[in-house]
C-alpha cells in the first residue's frame, strides 16, 4: 500500500521531492485547488507526476454517507483503504447572514469534529465507538483529508477558517505521532493555514501524554473528558482512571500551555441518576479550583442497549446554573445533530 502524499508535512516532502520548491505547488493543489489526481497538477513535469503517481497515492478517504441534520450539520462516513470506516461531522456553529441587498454580511462558521482511530483501547462503558474495539490508528493523511473532503463536498473556500475538534472517533493521544504531524499539516500557512488556536484535543485523560503534547508547545486547546468527579464513579465508566485517575489529570493540566486568551475545556457527559446532581456540581467546582478552566455539559445521547440515561433539561440547567453563579464558565453543548445520531460512532454502528 503506497503512502498517501497528505501524510507528509511540507518538511518531509522537502526531503524526498527535489527541486524542494515543487512541494509548494503540490501542497497547493491539493489544500487550495482540491483536485485529487497528480494528471492534473498543471504546473509540474510530466515525469514527476509520473514518479508521483508511482510511489503516493492521493486522497485516502471515500465519502460512502452523508447525513443532512435540520440544525444545519451534515455528518459523514468515510470508507478507508482497507474497508473500514470512520465518521467526521461539519458543525454549522452560526449561519450565514446576509445584508438586504443580498451581500453577506456575516459569514457562516464552521466547526470539524474529526476522527483519530479506528474505534478506541480506552473502552469507556458510555460510548459507542469503544464497543467494536480499537481496530487501528489513522494516519496522518486519513485525518487531513477528513478536513479536505468536507471543505470540498461543501464547497468550503481553501482560505476560509474554520475550527477543529478531535472529538470524533478514537483517542487521539494513543495516536500521538499522526495527530501532532495532522496539527502541523492543518497549520501550515501553504496548506490549510488553519492554526493551532483553532484546533482542540479532547482526551480521556491520558496524563503521561498530555505532559508530553504540552512540552511540545504547539498552541492547541486541550479538551479533557472528565465526565466523573470521584474516582470511584470514573473508574466504572472509564477504565483508563485506573491508570490515570482525576488528581494525575488535574496536575498535568495545570502545567499545560495554555494561550492567555484561552481556558482548558473539561467536559462533562452527563446521565441521568449517575452524575447530574448537585453534589456533584459541588465537587467539580472544587476539582477545578486554581484552573483557567470551562465547563461543557453533554447529554447523554442514548442508543440501543444502553444502560445510560439522558438526564432531564432541568437538573442539566441546575447543572449549569450552580457553576456559573459561583464563577465557573459553563456552557451545556446543543445538540447539534442530535437528530443525525450525533455521538460518534452510532453513524457507523447503524450502517454496518
Ligand atoms: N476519545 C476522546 C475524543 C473524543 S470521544 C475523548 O474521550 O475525549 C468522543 C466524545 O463523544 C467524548 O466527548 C465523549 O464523551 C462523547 N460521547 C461518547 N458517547 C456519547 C454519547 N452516547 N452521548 C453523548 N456524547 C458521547
Ligand atoms: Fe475512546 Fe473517547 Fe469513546 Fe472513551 S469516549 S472510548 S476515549 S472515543
Amino acid at each position: 500500500m503506497k503512502p498517501s502524499i497528505e501524510d507528509f508535512t511540507q518538511d518531509e516532502l522537502k526531503d524526498i521531492i527535489k527541486p524542494s520548491f515543487r512541494v509548494k505547488q503540490i501542497y497547493n493543489w491539493i489544500y487550495h485547488k482540491y483536485v485529487d489526481s497528480f494528471d492534473d497538477m498543471k504546473n509540474l513535469p510530466k515525469a514527476m507526476k509520473e514518479d508521483l503517481k508511482s510511489r503516493y497515492s492521493i486522497n485516502p478517504l471515500e465519502q460512502i454517507l452523508v447525513q443532512d441534520s435540520s440544525d444545519g450539520s451534515r455528518k459523514y462516513l468515510f470508507r478507508l483503504h482497507d474497508g473500514h470506516t470512520v465518521e467526521a461531522v461539519l458543525l454549522l456553529m452560526k449561519k450565514e447572514r446576509f445584508h438586504e441587498d443580498g451581500g453577506v454580511k456575516h459569514q457562516a462558521k464552521y466547526t470539524v469534529c474529526i476522527s483519530s482511530q479506528v474505534g478506541c483501547k480506552v473502552g469507556c462503558a458510555f460510548c459507542l465507538t469503544a464497543k467494536g474495539g480499537f481496530i487501528r490508528n489513522l494516519s496522518a493523511g486519513e485525518i487531513v483529508s477528513q478536513i479536505l473532503m468536507i471543505k470540498k463536498d461543501n464547497s468550503i473556500d481553501a482560505n476560509r477558517k474554520l475550527n477543529i475538534v478531535y472529538m470524533g472517533m478514537g483517542e487521539p493521544l494513543d495516536n500521538f505521532d499522526n495527530m501532532v504531524k495532522s496539527i502541523k499539516i492543518f497549520s501550515d500557512s501553504d496548506g490549510m493555514d488553519i492554526s493551532p488556536h483553532r484546533q482542540t484535543i479532547s482526551t480521556s485523560g491520558l496524563s503521561s501524554k498530555i505532559a508530553r503534547l504540552g512540552k511540545l508547545d504547539l498552541g492547541i486547546n486541550l479538551a479533557i473528558s472528565l465526565h466523573a468527579v470521584d474516582d470511584e464513579l470514573r473508574e466504572r465508566l472509564m477504565p483508563i482512571n485506573k491508570a490515570y485517575n482525576i488528581q494525575s489529570i488535574i496536575d498535568v493540566v495545570k502545567e499545560f500551555p495554555i494561550n492567555s486568551r484561552k481556558r482548558v475545556m473539561f467536559e462533562y457527559l452527563v446521565m441521568k441518576d449517575l452524575n447530574d446532581d448537585l453534589a456533584s456540581a459541588k465537587k467539580l467546582l472544587k476539582i477545578l479550583d486554581g484552573i483557567k478552566a470551562k465547563v461543557n455539559l453533554i447529554y447523554f445521547n442514548p442508543y440501543e442497549n444502553t444502560e445510560f440515561k439522558r438526564p432531564s433539561k432541568t437538573d442539566m440547567d441546575k447543572f449549569q446554573e450552580y457553576l456559573t453563579s459561583r464563577g465557573l464558565h459553563c456552557t451545556i453543548r446543543e445538540s447539534k445533530g442530535l437528530d443525525i445520531s450525533a455521538a460518534c460512532g452510532q453513524l457507523r454502528e447503524q450502517n454496518k
